[in-house]
């Protein structure tokens, strides 16, 4: 087997400031765009962010057209209406506002009316058919108002496939917006618990994206064009990874007990883009596939204060309910680079023995868990051994991401890590 030896660095121009989102009409008539589709859910269709947005486009001449739709857990059904939305618009640009799912939503639109196929062509195999993008897109712009997906950056959109239950996604470079625009002044009125989840949920691409399989150590692709969006751990992913996890430790807690620090939720929200481009280029591995069947096989658990209201595992929590378990499980695969992790995290490390870097790294994602008031494990959030079976089912099919786990985690492993998860301290 032939060896990959190559890797790329793809990433969307960032724009980051206070107040930036009133320049997205310059930006988007920069692009030639004179008729833009705006993409949102239902919660933000009358939100500040959107008024910006609307008037600043409209006030250099572009039509605007909103769409406020977006499922706030998207399905190919949600998926397709926004599509529909799209092609009888018939638009020259794009611009999503919102969290991942505005993002992703935005993303499939883009992608259906540019390039018409049936629904399952461009989705990630085993799922669907995973063809190659045929061309680019036209121009999207983000403006995220969460911090926490690093969506804006990346070519990857995430959506429930209803008729097996499952969560899948098409992953492709053309995907990826062209600009995001990092503006604190958008998540200031973030509740306290969505700050929590997806503040550790980039946490976690980040810590994945560091101790993922690395490059040079995953089969060559056939032809370039097939070479993998998330191709492994390499040394530029390394370094925005690195970075985003000292910002997020050092300024997470502070976020969530004081909302009105900006400072400090400017720092959590740039980290959030710095991971999304080390994940966006190395990947993520079993963290983030384990949560998929998470989230899907919620029954009735409704996290304090968040705003939908109705049973919901948030992404971030899913992924971060996994997470210590899944670096105990990994460390064993290079005790160095988690023991590098856990010092990002705060950690004293000198004297640390390599077979304690698990535990070590483990023990610092809890605590910082603790300290977000996340729920003590997935227990906590209605699941008991019994589902354990049920959940090593969802995640096997999300090879796209578990095979990058620089330890190979079969079905008999996962069930000790779904275990191992059950109660956290
Ligand atoms: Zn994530």
């Amino acid at each position: 087997m032939k060896l990959e030896n190559a890797f790329t660095m793809d990433t969307s121009s960032i724009k980051y400031g206070q107040g930036v989102t009133r320049e997205i009409g310059y930006d988007m008539e920069e692009q030639g765009c004179r008729r833009v589709m705006v993409v949102t859910d239902r919660n933000l269709g009358k939100s500040d962010p959107i008024a910006v947005t609307l008037e600043a486009l409209r006030g250099r001449g572009i039509d605007a057209v909103l769409f406020d739709q977006a499922s706030v857990e998207p399905t190919d059904v949600s998926f397709k209406e926004a599509i529909a939305f799209a092609v009888k618009g018939k638009f020259d640009g794009y611009v999503a506002v919102g969290g991942g799912s505005s993002m992703d939503t935005c993303k499939a639109a883009n992608l259906y009316a540019t390039h018409p196929a049936d629904f399952m062509i461009y989705v990630n195999p085993p799922v669907g058919k995973g063809t190659p993008v045929p061309g680019p897109l036209k121009p999207m712009m983000a403006i995220p108002t969460t911090a926490g997906t690093g969506s804006e950056t990346t070519g990857v959109t995430i959506f429930d496939y209803l008729e097996m239950g499952a969560k899948t996604g098409i992953a492709s470079r053309a995907l990826r917006p062209i600009r995001g625009i990092i503006d604190p002044d958008n998540t200031r009125t973030l509740p306290k618990m969505v700050a929590a989840c997806t503040g550790l949920d980039q946490l976690t691409h980040a810590l994945e994206a560091l101790t993922a399989l690395p490059y040079n150590r995953r089969p060559a692709p056939d032809h370039p064009r097939l070479r993998p969006a998330y191709q492994g751990a390499n040394p530029i992913s390394h370094v925005w990874a690195s970075r985003a996890i000292e910002m997020i430790s050092k300024n997470l807690v502070r976020v969530v007990e004081h909302p009105g620090d900006d400072a400090a939720r400017g720092e959590v929200m740039l980290a959030a883009t710095y991971a999304g481009i080390g994940f966006g280029n190395g990947g993520v591995h079993l963290a983030h596939g384990m949560s998929y069947p998470v989230s899907g096989m919620v029954r009735d658990y409704v996290p304090e204060g968040y705003p939908s209201g109705h049973p919901i595992v948030p992404h971030g929590m899913a992924v971060c309910l996994n997470a210590p378990a899944v670096f105990r499980f990994t460390a064993q695969a290079d005790p160095g680079i988690h023991l590098y992790c856990a010092r990002l995290m705060g950690r004293d490390v000198s004297r640390a023995k390599p077979e304690a870097a698990g535990e070590i790294l483990a023990d610092a994602i809890v605590d910082l868990m603790r300290k977000v008031g996340m729920p003590n494990g997935l227990k906590a959030v209605g699941f008991g051994p019994q589902d354990v079976d049920k959940l090593v089912e969802g995640t096997l099919p999300q090879h796209r991401v578990t095979k990058l786990s620089p330890r190979p985690a079969g079905p008999e492993e996962l069930r000790q890590l779904f275990l191992n998860s059950m109660t956290l301290w």
